[in-house]
Formats: C-alpha cells, sequence, structure tokens
C-alpha cells in the first residue's frame, strides 16, 4: 500500500507547506487549513472589490455536462487532462456483485461505466450555453463573475500543480473590440494587483499545454496570435515563475460553438480572466510568510486583514 504523501515541496516552501495544507492521500489533493482558509477569503473578497458594475456572478459546481464539454472541443486540446465521472449502473443484482468484488478483494472498478458527467477542467465552460439559451447578446453585451473548482489529471508533488483547485474568472461576451478592451484593461490592472499584494510579477504571452504533436503546433499558433497571455510569480528567489493569471481570448471559438450571435448578428467573440485563486494563495505564502502579522502593510490593507 502506498502511504499518503505530504504536500512536498521545493526547500524554500518546505517550511510553510503544513501550515496550509494537509495530506488526502493523493497527490495534487489537500485539505486546506484554517490559515490558508482565512487569506483565500480575504483574496476572494478583494477580488470581489475589483468587479466592474453590471457584471452577473454565477457559481458552478465542480462538474458539469460531458456532452458540453465534448461540444466544447475539449477532447481535441486537452484529453489527458479530463476527468470524467464514472458510476456503477445498472440493477440491484449487478450493482451489488460490482461492490461486493471489492469487499472480496478484488476490482470492483471494470463495471464503472461513464456518466452524463466530468470534472469541469476550466472554470468557464458551462457559461457560454447559458448565454446562448438566452438569445441574442444585449447591446454592449455581457461580463460574468464565475467560479468553480475544478480538476485536472496532472498529479504532482509542487505546491503550484495540483490537480483539485479553485478558479474565479471575469468573463466577457460581445463584439471584437469589446473582447480586446477587456482584455486589455484586466492585462494593464494585473501588474497593479500584484503590487498591491506585495508580489514580484510579470506578464507574458503564454500558451497552453496543448496534447501531443498536433498540440504543439495549436501551441505554437496560440503564441503568434497572441491569445494568451499570463501573470507570472516568482514564489521565492531564483524559482521558475508560477502562471497566477491568465487572460484568454477564444476570438469567436464559443460563440460559434454554442451560436451566440452580438448585438450585430455576427458571432460573438469572448474572453476570460481567470485568478488561480490557489496558486494566488499560495504565492501569499511563499512571499510574505505564514504569519499574518508580520506580512507588508499594504498587502495586509489591500486584503483587509
Ligand atoms: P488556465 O486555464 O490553464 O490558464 O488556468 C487558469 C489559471 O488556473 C492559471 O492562471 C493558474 O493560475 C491556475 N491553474 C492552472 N493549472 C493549475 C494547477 N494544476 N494547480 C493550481 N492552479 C492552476
Ligand atoms: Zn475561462
Amino acid at each position: 500500500m502506498t502511504q499518503p504523501t505530504t504536500a512536498a515541496a521545493p526547500r524554500p516552501l518546505e517550511g510553510i507547506a503544513p501550515a496550509l495544507f494537509l495530506p488526502m492521500g493523493v497527490d495534487g489533493v489537500y485539505a486546506r487549513s484554517a490559515l490558508y482558509v482565512r487569506v483565500r477569503e480575504a483574496l476572494e473578497d478583494y477580488i470581489t472589490r475589483l468587479r466592474e458594475p453590471g457584471v452577473e456572478l454565477l457559481r458552478f459546481p465542480p462538474v458539469m455536462s460531458r456532452r458540453q464539454l465534448e461540444k466544447s472541443g475539449y477532447l481535441k486540446s486537452f484529453p489527458n487532462l479530463l476527468g470524467c465521472v464514472c458510476a456503477l449502473h445498472g440493477s440491484e443484482a449487478s450493482i451489488r456483485a460490482a461492490a461486493d468484488r471489492h469487499e472480496a478483494g478484488g476490482d470492483w472498478t471494470a463495471a464503472l461505466a461513464a456518466s452524463d458527467l466530468v470534472l469541469s477542467p476550466a472554470a468557464c465552460y458551462p457559461v457560454y450555453p447559458i448565454v446562448a439559451e438566452r438569445g441574442a447578446l444585449p447591446a454592449g453585451g455581457l461580463q460574468f463573475d464565475i467560479e468553480a473548482d475544478v480538476f485536472r489529471r496532472e498529479p504532482s508533488l509542487s505546491l503550484d500543480r495540483l490537480q483539485s483547485f479553485r478558479m474565479r474568472e471575469f468573463v466577457r461576451i460581445g463584439s471584437p473590440d469589446e473582447i480586446v478592451e477587456f482584455r486589455e484593461r484586466w492585462m494593464a490592472r494585473a501588474p497593479r494587483i500584484a503590487e498591491e499584494l506585495g508580489l514580484p510579477h510579470t506578464l507574458d504571452v503564454a500558451n497552453d499545454p496543448f496534447f501531443g504533436r498536433v498540440g504543439q503546433i495549436m501551441a505554437v499558433s496560440q503564441r503568434q496570435q497572441a491569445l494568451k497571455f499570463e501573470l507570472l510569480v516568482p514564489y521565492f528567489a531564483g524559482a521558475s515563475p508560477t502562471a497566477c493569471m491568465s487572460f484568454n481570448y477564444h476570438r469567436e471559438h464559443f460563440g460559434v460553438t454554442w451560436g451566440i450571435r452580438d448585438a450585430r448578428g455576427e458571432p460573438a467573440h469572448t474572453s476570460c480572466v481567470a485568478f488561480g485563486i490557489d496558486r494566488l494563495t499560495v504565492a501569499l505564502f511563499a512571499v510574505h510568510g505564514i504569519e499574518l502579522d508580520r506580512w507588508p502593510d499594504p498587502t495586509r490593507r489591500a486584503l483587509g486583514l
């Protein structure tokens, strides 16, 4: 039997890990401590204060429709990261037989079959079909404040690479001009946010980790079109920086997929600004330490701590 691992960390982070994360027996899946949750909640409230007027709030569960995610094209891009909810289907007798195989020391999982749910791999996928149901976009488009605990199958011992983590997003749906303006506004704001939180940072063009050889071509194209930027924070001096926020321009992908039209009847363009809530929370502890009363005053003031 494998022993549950602790939230292992490179040496400079070793000291803080036990105060934040409690092992749950699987790499990248941790219980959060009271100290951690206090800062995470303060960070979430801080982000709420950044919300622009007229933004609609939605909170999603950690699961979503498998069909909707399939239709969004996720399997083309990141099939390796997806977690699907499987369950024991069938008669009472067949479910009992599968469960009893476990009791007898056998493998019950062979009887599992896919359900109509997947674990959401990013917060914003469910918002587009919801908007499509409402018909044409109003003039000026729409903006949402959304959040979900998401799953990505990338087990790791690093504190900044979790399998289950919280993602908060501001999502804009509208005309190309509205979308470009939205993303630029947030990319200008992000360094000021990092400064207020006392986090060292850089903003850089990025690409998603598309799967396989075809994925490499997709990544190059994404970079060439500058469709993704990230706010990068080094957790300690000399660390390779961690992407804590991302600024994504999906062009007309979701507008075409879901038949969302802007006020002029053209396929809507979309963009999302994603806050990696766990990565930002860990960054705050990594940079400022685990004693909140020793954090810099401006950071404490910004977070209301
Ligand atoms: P992405 O859709 O990959 O741009 O992810 C959005 C944000 O979620 C990123 O900017 C990160 O801050 C955060 N994130 C992505 N992957 C992970 C992970 N494995 N563990 C923790 N946070 C993550
Ligand atoms: Zn998104």
